[in-house]
């Protein structure tokens, strides 16, 4: 039996239950099916129905914003070490059903088993990182002034609502949803309904693992319904979201009334800049990885390619060749380098930009074809001969396209790096170490790797600038957001009190 059968046939089984009884919503540690019905989520790999899951509708945010608050007291009370435990005993327990995870994301999202195996390992690390820095959340300052000792404590906000897409959608929730339980706040998450299964195991496996009911809930539905209900709720006190920028800046509006602290992860279209003076097989190995690798539906992928020209030729005809080489298949397959889009709407809109490219001049240098029509699958695709005036080099694709810009001196690329609505990340290849400071000090991009691909580091701030988001991520950023600054002044001496009325 080969890979691929034996992990259709454990999939087969881990899928069973939720074909019988569909995914209902988790509020305060309850099933509810709601009363907004049901819509059916199906897999891009061969557009089959998968299972039903409940509609949630403005009351089912309400009643889970209820569960979120009655249980806010006690989870944010609990002493922080016991809460560590609760939250390390999360983390094995994702690692204990890891492959149920990856291969239910796959299924659900087209995404391929190579790159979702070490996903949902990256999803416990989110609860154990976040875990260990429970003990010192807290920790405020004591500012001392001449006649006040000033304390700074620290206080979770609330319950806050956490919005996710679909791309990498379990890494992603745990990666918001972590830092907001270990912070002390509980939580309403909103998956994306293109791939609501992961979220669904995400709670369960919370629960089982000892996370009190109604700490974290979970409402299926849709932007323009449950999501929208949420933003607007009262009782939530905090947004973090993660998705398009055009939705970004919707849900802020949406947020105003009830005056919402927003965190906002949006999209991006990065640059990834190679000089010729740096290590080209290692760059173009990371070019590659950073636009083809999660079918290109990762917000910091290096979909724009700026390459000095005295290379460019020869890098281009490289990347040719490594592009036609790419495997398109099954995602269940661990030989499968890209698996189908997430749904038809995607694919159409990925295709569309084949044509797009054309008519404004570039050149399709590899795919630029849709595969079959069993499900959502495109050949990884090539743009050259490219300016960056063009849609294919200003609009975020968000599919396996990379659009190569040539130029030719550090000021040019720097133009062209930084003429773009987006800010998310940038990649600099150059071994020339005073340019590498140079130029990404003039960079406008909230994250920059030089001479590599995108490590994520938890310590360090993830997030964008420019049309790519606000706020950050990571080590003690996320904190800042889930949690309230006070301040308390303790009169140690004596100072002038204005006098009124004496
Ligand atoms: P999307 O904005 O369409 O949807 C994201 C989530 O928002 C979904 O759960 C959706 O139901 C919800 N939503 C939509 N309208 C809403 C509304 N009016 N009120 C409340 N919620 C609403 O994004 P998507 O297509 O699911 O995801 C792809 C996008 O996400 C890309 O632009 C990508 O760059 C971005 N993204 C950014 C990061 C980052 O870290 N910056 C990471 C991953 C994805």
């Amino acid at each position: 039996m080969s890979t691929l059968d034996q992990n259709l046939a454990k999939l087969s089984g881990y899928l069973e239950r939720f074909r019988e009884t569909g995914i209902p919503n988790r509020i305060g540690g309850k099933d509810v099916m709601g009363q907004g019905g049901v819509f059916d989520t199906i897999s891009p790999v061969d557009k089959s129905k998968i299972c039903e899951v409940a509609h949630g509708t403005a009351e089912d945010i309400d009643a889970a914003a209820m569960a979120a608050a009655a249980s806010f007291p006690a989870w944010r009370d609990m002493p922080a070490i016991e809460r560590r435990k609760i939250l390390i005993d999360v983390a094995e327990a994702i690692e204990a059903r890891a492959e149920e995870i990856a291969l239910c994301e796959c299924w659900d999202t087209g995404q391929t088993i190579r790159f979702m195996s070490k996903a949902a390992l990256r999803g416990a690390e989110n609860f154990r990182y976040f875990a260990d820095q429970v003990v010192q959340a807290r920790d405020g300052q004591h500012i001392k002034s001449p006649t006040l000792m000033n304390i700074t404590t620290r206080l979770p906000i609330g319950p806050v609502g956490v919005i996710t897409p679909w791309n990498t959608p379990f890494m992603l929730s745990t990666w918001k949803i972590a830092p907001a339980l270990a912070s002390g706040c509980t939580v309403v998450h909103k998956p994306a309904e293109a791939s609501p299964l992961s979220a669904r195991l995400l709670v369960e496996i919370a629960e089982e693992a000892g996370l009190p009911p109604g700490v974290l809930n979970t409402v299926n539905g849709f932007g323009e319904g449950a999501g929208k209900a949420l933003t607007e709720h009262k009782a939530i006190k905090a947004i973090a979201f993660v998705g398009e920028s055009r939705t970004g800046s919707t849900i802020t509006k949406q947020g105003a009334d009830t005056l919402k602290r927003m965190h906002l992860e949006l999209g991006g279209k990065n640059p990834v800049i190679v000089f010729d003076d740096s290590d080209l097989d290692r760059a173009l190995d990371a070019a590659i990885f950073m636009i083809y690798s999660i079918n290109g539906e990762r917000c910091t992928s290096s979909s724009r390619l700026l390459v000095q020209d005295t290379i460019r030729a020869e890098f281009e005809e490289k990347l040719i060749a490594r592009v036609n080489n790419i495997k398109v298949g099954h995602p269940l397959d661990p030989a499968t380098e890209i698996g189908p889009l997430i749904s038809q709407e995607h694919y159409d809109k990925v295709a569309s930009y084949f044509d797009i490219a054309k008519q404004d001049g570039a050149t399709v240098a590899a795919g630029g074809v849709t595969v079959g029509d069993a499900g959502f699958f495109v050949r990884p695709t090539l743009f050259t001969d490219a300016n960056n005036q063009m849609r294919i080099a200003q609009e975020e694709i968000f599919g396996p396209v990379l659009t190569s810009i040539p130029f030719s001196t550090e000021e040019e690329a720097l133009e062209i790096a930084n003429d773009i609505d987006y800010g998310l990340t940038a990649y600099v290849w150059t071994n020339d170490l005073t340019r590498a400071l140079r130029f990404t000090d003039k960079l406008e991009a909230g994250m920059i790797w030089v001479n590599s691909e995108n490590v994520r580091h938890l310590p360090t701030p993830f997030g964008g600038v420019k049309s790519s988001g606000i706020g950050r991520d990571g080590g003690d950023w996320s904190f800042e957001f889930y949690m309230e600054q006070k301040h308390i002044g303790f009169a140690t001496g004596q100072h002038k009190i204005m006098q009124l009325g004496k």
